[in-house]
């Protein structure tokens, strides 16, 4: 997060000055104490500044990029999950790759008649059926699928870095979030690289990710 000029000076008293009342604060900067208050409750919501009762405000000792990634690894993956785009088994492979296209997504899920999951369909999976002499709208997709027990399945509680971690050490593009059924793994949406990516953008161009 970008600080305030203010900001920074207030950071600097409570470095040199710590443990000091906002009003203490206030005086070194001559400002009213309520004219500060916004600012300190920014620091400590942050976490740049720590205030403990009737001894003030000290500091924390941990810098923006510490911070930064203490806040990165409180992020789950229910706060970021996209709606699933999902498939019967029996859709043709001609349909599979128009869902594709009219959905503008690059991974389907496959699932059974519960919603459970079954099989995941990547674009390369589409392209190298489609390649084959196969009339495309005679072959199902559960015939060319990636299908389980193989498939690399995250829940909602999961941490958001977690789940990066397996995107990158699997070497896929996207994860579906399921919920443990009886009839087995419903999905329930997706993490996408799309959707790291776009995180990694609002963390730099927006602070309320
Ligand atoms: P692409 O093949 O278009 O580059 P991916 O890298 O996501 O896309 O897929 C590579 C292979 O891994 C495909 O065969 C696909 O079916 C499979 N795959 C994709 N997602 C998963 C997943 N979550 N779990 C297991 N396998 C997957």
């Amino acid at each position: 997060m970008e600080l305030s000029k203010r900001q920074e000076r207030i950071i600097e008293i409570v470095k040199e000055a710590g443990p000091i009342t906002g009003e203490n604060i206030a005086e070194k900067l001559s400002l009213t104490r309520a004219t500060l208050r916004p600012d300190l409750a920014i620091l400590t919501m942050a976490g740049f500044l720590d205030a403990r009762p009737r001894v003030g405000y000290f500091f924390t000792g941990k810098t923006g990029s510490e911070l930064l990634t203490e806040q990165i690894k409180k992020f789950k993956v229910q706060q970021f999950q996209h709606v699933p785009i999902v498939l019967k088994e029996s859709v043709s492979v001609y349909d599979a790759i128009s869902t594709m296209f009219l959905e503008d997504v690059g991974t389907l899920f496959v699932v059974d008649d519960h919603s459970c999951l079954t099989g995941v369909l990547s674009r390369k999976d589409l392209l190298r059926a489609s390649i084959g002499q196969q009339d495309l709208n005679s072959v199902p997709v559960h015939i060319i699928m990636t299908r389980m027990p193989n498939i690399t399945v995250c829940r909602k509680e999961d941490l958001l870095i977690d789940v990066a971690m397996k995107l990158i050490n699997k070497q896929i593009d996207g994860i579906p979030v399921v919920r443990d059924t009886e009839a087995g793994l419903e999905v329930i949406g997706r993490i996408t690289k799309t959707t790291i990516t776009k995180v990694f953008v609002e963390l730099i161009t927006n602070d309320q990710v």
